[in-house]
């Protein structure tokens, strides 16, 4: 049982074959699908939403995720819908003036692989067209997990129908019921900080905004990134991250209005509020919420990828990075490994350390990012601009050059 359009080779067949169900569709378990199917493995999702979507905004897909990709085939379409990133500037916020640029280049010469950025919806098309249509069951939302004497889970959905499984992998998110209903819940942390992402055509942008370039202005309490994305760079998409201590907990997305969005800028780099004057309503803000590292994701028959066991700040780009990992390391165990109990720990074993750092300093980045103008956004500043690429680059090879096929 083959995905049609992939080339699959890196990932052997084990026998016997499991009955895997993933739940929730978005670039986790539809990476896990894809993955577990080309190691046999009968595979089915199910995806409360009634299509597949992603929110329209872009994603910043680095080495480590672009890696797995495209050995389960997906180089070609990466290529036609993604932009390669050939460089990242950090500026000051006021007045664009360079605090450093790094050449991605680089960074996908020394690790192997491109780094693109994708429009959302995009990358999304790109992974379910690989996965024929009867193994994502659509409008199908997971309400509770039940276990039969043996440990064998089996999963209710809301219309009271129940699906049984040799293992459940909950990719449902931040707010995931596998996790609270296997593992118990953990507590949602607010950064105190909400993120604006919007989108503009990319005729509608200043020039100096289109082009394979990541720019990051850092000032005062916020930051905003902006690159181009979409098949040709159709668009720039722009997130832009303030300060909102009073966001209403109950609510984590919200809409909201271009002219919210340009006030927070007033008094930011012109080159910027050129972009921003192109934003139109309506604007989706996002409450930025983690969650402390978890001591275990699994049960003897269930585990969690991505966002559902470790989610995390958006300030390293790595979160679908992330859950890209996971679902080749969980696949490379169940490859390893005879009994699933077994698989599962070696998986959780290898995988909370990695995620629990990358948490960590993403969370760290939350105050290095937002420094005021003073001595320690100098000390910051002088630092990077100063710092040797080949020395920076090789700080970066435990998370770029991360490969789950090299973990079994
Ligand atoms: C502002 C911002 C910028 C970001 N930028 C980047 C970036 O540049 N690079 C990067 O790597 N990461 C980035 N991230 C992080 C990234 O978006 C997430 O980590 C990633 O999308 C998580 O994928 P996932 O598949 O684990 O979860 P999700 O994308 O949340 O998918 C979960 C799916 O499960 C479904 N679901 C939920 N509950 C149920 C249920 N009970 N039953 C059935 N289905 C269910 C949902 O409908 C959804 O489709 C960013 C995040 C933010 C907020």
């Amino acid at each position: 049982m083959r995905c049609s359009s992939a080339n699959l080779s890196i990932f052997r067949s084990s026998d016997p074959m499991l009955r895997i169900l993933v739940v929730g569709g978005g670039i986790g378990g539809l990476t896990a699908a894809v993955a577990l199917r080309a190691d046999g493995h009968e595979v089915s999702i199910v995806e409360q939403a009634i299509q597949l979507r992603e929110i329209g905004a872009g994603v910043q897909l680095s080495p480590n995720a672009t890696r797995i990709l495209i050995h389960l085939g997906y180089g070609p379409g990466l290529e036609r819908l993604g932009v390669r990133q050939a460089t990242v500037r950090f500026l000051r916020w006021r007045d664009d003036t360079m605090i450093c640029e790094q050449s991605r280049e680089k960074v996908s010469e020394r690790f192997g692989s491109p780094y693109y950025t994708m429009y959302r919806p995009e990358l999304i098309e790109l992974l379910a067209a690989s996965l024929p249509a009867d193994v994502v069951r659509l409008g199908a939302a997971a309400t509770n997990i039940h276990f039969d004497q043996n440990q064998r889970p089996e999963i209710e959905l809301a219309d009271g129908q129940l699906i049984d499984a040799d293992l459940v992998i909950g990719a449902d998110g931040t707010h995931s019921m596998v996790r609270s209903t296997t593992i118990g819940n953990a507590p949602a942390r607010f950064s105190g900080m909400c993120a604006y992402r919007a989108l503009v055509p990319i005729d509608m942008a200043p020039p100096s905004l289109a082009t394979q370039t990541v720019h990051c202005w850092l000032g005062p309490e916020r930051h905003v990134v902006v690159y181009p994305v979409g098949q040709g760079g159709r668009f720039v998409n722009l997130v832009c991250v303030v300060p909102d201590p009073d966001w209403p907990h109950e609510s984590w997305t919200d809409q909201a209005s271009a002219d919210q969005l340009r006030d927070h800028f007033a008094d930011w780099s012109p080159i910027l509020r050129s972009c921003l004057d192109a934003v139109t309503d309506p604007v989706f803000r996002w409450a930025l919420y983690d969650r402390e590292p978890l001591a275990t994701w699994s049960t003897q028959s269930t585990t969690l990828l991505g966002d559902a066991c470790h989610p995390m700040l958006p300030f390293m780009a790595q979160g679908a990075a992330q859950s890209i990992e996971d679902a080749a390391a969980l696949a490379a165990q169940l490859r390893d490994h005879d009994n699933v109990a077994d698989a599962l720990t070696r998986y959780q074993q290898i995988r909370i350390p990695h995620t629990a750092k990358i948490q960590r300093l993403s969370w760290t980045n939350n105050t290095v990012f937002h420094l005021h103008d003073g001595p320690d956004q100098r000390r910051r500043d002088t630092a990077w601009a100063t710092r040797d690429n080949d020395t920076w680059l090789q700080t970066q090879e435990w998370l770029y050059k991360n490969d789950p096929k090299a973990f079994s």
